[in-house]
């Protein structure tokens, strides 16, 4: 015995409904035989079209079972049923379900794009599809250009795109005035003398009559079953299906295509709501970029300044941070001359510091006053612009000598042409003798219009502050030796002068270089996370855009599905869209950032911001994670959609 090509066995289908469930369906067993020409009908809520979406695979029985060529459908997965649809059935619906945004080439091809045909089997057949059925001079037209009747045309050869074995039209004629509806009838017996089964709902007996069987439903039961003796039973041999697939990797490109520009088609269908919810992402993306870049830009410039001080020295200050119980004792200048005769030592200076009023005539300026030893110059390598430095002998007698920094010369000698050296300037109260002025500093720490004056520190110590101690001491290691060697035998010498206890701090230029890397970085990733809240934001609007984008377009969610869309390609057609408005509000933040950290550069000019190539790609890493992230559960919401539920949305 030979499997009919549908068949139906004590199907019922519940909707839920209070208490009571309505039964749209009860017990119904069908069998359908390939080449049959079926039509349904009944009263309004009889159970036609739940009858329909049934067979067309869009809807699942409750109970009983459904069976195409044989096989179950209950055992079927979505993404089988998807296949069924696709390969098998073609929809007619009354209000024919076309998409407005596509032509009706564009319409007519979609099914084909989910089967994998190659795009050239694909324009040639829709073109021919509506060309048979007289529609070769609308090929581009939207469906709101076209009439009731010839909008029935393209759902018709959209039907047959894929070969249409099995034509469902759920009351074709419905909504087409009679002239319309008679050539739709035509249509469709034409195809099924070509070997079409074709199984029609129509409430409308003229329309029932031409078909070769007629099954009438009341209250979801079958209440009549058989020939109609208007019309005799002839059977046509099944046409092929003429359809060439392309390679599996072109129809996925096809279909990744397809979801890309629809994607497209739905950004520019809501331009300002697609740009409002970019704003989000480029304020973010922005925000960001220009923190990392500021950051970036902050180290870089201090870092620099740094580099200025020499990388060989280390600076040796009294007490031990964060240690409490350790009673520190204060550096001595002796320490400073012991380690001066080091080997590995190429000078050290002891430093004291302290602020002072600089009276000249009738100038009277605030200045540091550093007091160091006759090695200071050297250990910093400072050049002179006039005059000499002061010798060990000024440190032995406490001379009141002084080297002024240019900013002090501007300052207390405006006149370019008049000559510092020899005039006696007030330090406080104590009178000294300029001997040297130190050359313009380019670039260093505290260059600024900071001015410093420099005395022997004996000077400073005994005539101004008073104190004992030195405030620190610093040591410039001779070029021969590694850093890491002097810094272990500088530390070993002071705990042994210290009677053995470790109270100092050594300071190197690497280690204040790690300490400013790590507290810009800290600070970078504090901003930066803060600008990453607007970015979460931003990310949140684009769901909620995204969550109204798939309610207002849930009909043609369920349009794909009728014509086999899998829930991949569903999925993926809302996600592209979400990454799409993702990347390019990226990229606009990017262009945003980049423009601002330019005009900044023009602005100051000493300081520039850095918008690394890292950050660029970091910028488009975020926004596109941003647009999976946010967009996977509306577009999940959308895939997981019922097709016969998201059909009946208006
Ligand atoms: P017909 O197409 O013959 O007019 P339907 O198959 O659309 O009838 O509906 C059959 C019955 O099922 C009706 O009583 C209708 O109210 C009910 N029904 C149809 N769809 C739903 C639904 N989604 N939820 C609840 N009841 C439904
Ligand atoms: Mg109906």
């Amino acid at each position: 015995m030979t499997q009919p090509l549908l068949r139906l066995r004590e199907v019922g289908r519940d909707y839920p409904a209070g208490d009571e469930p309505i039964s749209a369906l009860r017990d119904v067993n069908l069998d359908i035989e390939a080449g049959e020409f079926v039509a349904i009908v009944g009263a309004s809520g009889s159970g036609k079209s739940t009858l329909m979406n049934v067979l067309g695979c869009l809807d699942r029985p409750t109970h009983g079972r459904y069976e195409v060529n044989g096989r179950n459908t209950a055992e079927l997965q979505p993404d089988e049923l998807a296949e069924l649809r696709r390969e098998h059935f073609g929809f007619i619906f009354q209000r024919y379900h076309l998409l407005g945004d596509l032509t009706a080439v564009g319409n007519v091809e979609m099914p084909a794009v989910y089967a994998g045909q190659t795009s050239t089997t694909r324009h040639q057949r829709s073109r021919e599809l509506l060309a048979r059925l007289g529609m070769a001079d609308r090929l581009g037209h939207r469906p709101t250009q076209l009439s009731g009747g010839q909008q029935q045309r393209v759902s018709i050869a959209r039907a047959l795109m894929n070969g249409g074995h099995v034509i469902l039209a759920d009351e074709p004629t419905g909504a087409l005035d009679s002239r319309s509806g008679e050539e739709v009838m035509k249509i469709l017996n034409e195809l099924h003398n070509e070997g079409h089964t074709i199984i029609l709902v129509t409430h409308d007996m003229a329309v029932a009559e031409h078909a070769q069987r007629i099954i009438e439903l009341r209250d979801g039961a079958v209440l009549r079953d058989g020939a109609n003796p208007q019309r005799p039973a002839t059977r046509a041999v099944a046409a092929a299906t003429p359809s060439r697939k392309a390679a599996a990797w072109a129809s996925l490109r096809d279909r990744f295509l397809e979801a890309f520009r629809m994607a497209m088609v739905a950004m520019a269908a809501h331009r300002m709501r697609t740009f409002l919810t970019m704003l989000g992402i480029i304020i973010g993306i922005a925000s960001v970029v220009l923190v990392v870049a500021l950051g970036a830009g902050a180290q870089k410039q201090i870092l620099s300044q740094i580099g200025s001080l020499g990388t060989n020295t280390i600076e040796i200050y009294p007490g031990v941070i964060g240690d409490q119980t350790n009673t520190m004792r204060p550096l001595r200048a002796a320490d400073a001359d012991a380690l001066a005769a080091q080997s590995f030592v190429d000078s050290a200076t002891p430093s004291v510091n302290t602020s002072v009023t600089l009276r000249y005539g009738n100038i009277s300026v605030n200045a540091q006053a550093n007091g160091v030893g006759e090695q200071y110059f050297r250990v910093r390598g400072t050049k002179l612009a006039a005059g000499s430095f002061f010798g060990p002998q000024s440190i032995y007698r406490l001379d009141q000598v002084l080297v002024i920094d240019d900013n002090t010369r501007a300052k207390l000698f405006p006149d370019a042409r008049s000559n510092p050296l020899g005039q006696v300037v007030l330090l406080n109260n104590m009178p000294s003798r300029i001997i040297g002025v130190t050359q313009k500093q380019t670039n260093g720490f505290g260059n600024g219009n900071n001015l410093s004056v420099y005395a022997p520190y004996t000077t400073v110590m005994g005539r101004l502050t008073g104190g004992t101690s030195v405030s620190n001491i610093t040591v410039r290691v001779s070029d021969e030796t590694p850093m890491k060697a002097a810094e272990e035998a500088i530390s070993r010498l002071m705990t042994l002068r210290h009677d053995g206890r470790k109270d100092f701090t050594l300071n190197n230029t690497a280690n204040i270089r790690e300490t400013i890397e790590s507290t810009t970085r800290t600070l970078t990733l504090l901003l930066g996370s803060i600008a990453g809240i607007a970015l979460l934001v931003g990310g949140i609007g684009v769901m909620n855009i995204m969550l109204v984008s798939v309610s207002e377009r849930t009909r043609e969610i369920g349009v794909r599905m009728a014509v086999g869309a899998r829930q991949g390609d569903i999925l993926q057609q809302f996600l592209i869209e979400a990454v799409l408005v993702c990347l390019v509000g990226g990229a606009l933040g990017l262009l945003f950032a980049m423009g601002i950290a330019g005009l900044v550069s023009l602005a100051i000019p000493t300081f520039s911001m850095v918008v690394s190539i890292s950050s660029m790609m970091a910028a488009f890493a975020c926004s596109t994670s941003i647009g999976i992230v946010f967009g996977f559960l509306p577009a999940r919401n959308a895939a997981r959609l019922d097709p016969v539920d998201a059909l009946a949305r208006e």
